[in-house]
């Protein structure tokens, strides 16, 4: 069983574009993220245990980038 998932925010709630989503759909299928409006490709997953792993390696990198996030907060 496949899991197609957002590789930005991990949610499954990802899923082919339409004009009514404003996303034009011309000549490249382009899926969209409901949770974080991602646009592009998804990313599949083979199984439930690579879908996890994932979930945690971005549940990781959203940590690190909060404490990053403390030092270069004021620029612009
Ligand atoms: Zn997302």
């Amino acid at each position: 069983m496949n899991i197609v998932a957002c590789p930005s925010c991990g949610s499954k709630n990802i899923r082919q574009g339409t004009i009514g989503n404003g996303v034009l759909t011309g000549y490249t299928s382009l899926d969209v993220c409901r949770d974080c409006g991602y646009r592009g490709m998804p990313i599949v997953f083979d199984s439930k245990e690579e879908y996890k792993k994932f979930l945690r390696e971005i549940s990781n990198t959203k940590k690190a980038n909060k404490k990053r996030g403390h030092k270069t907060n004021g620029g612009t």
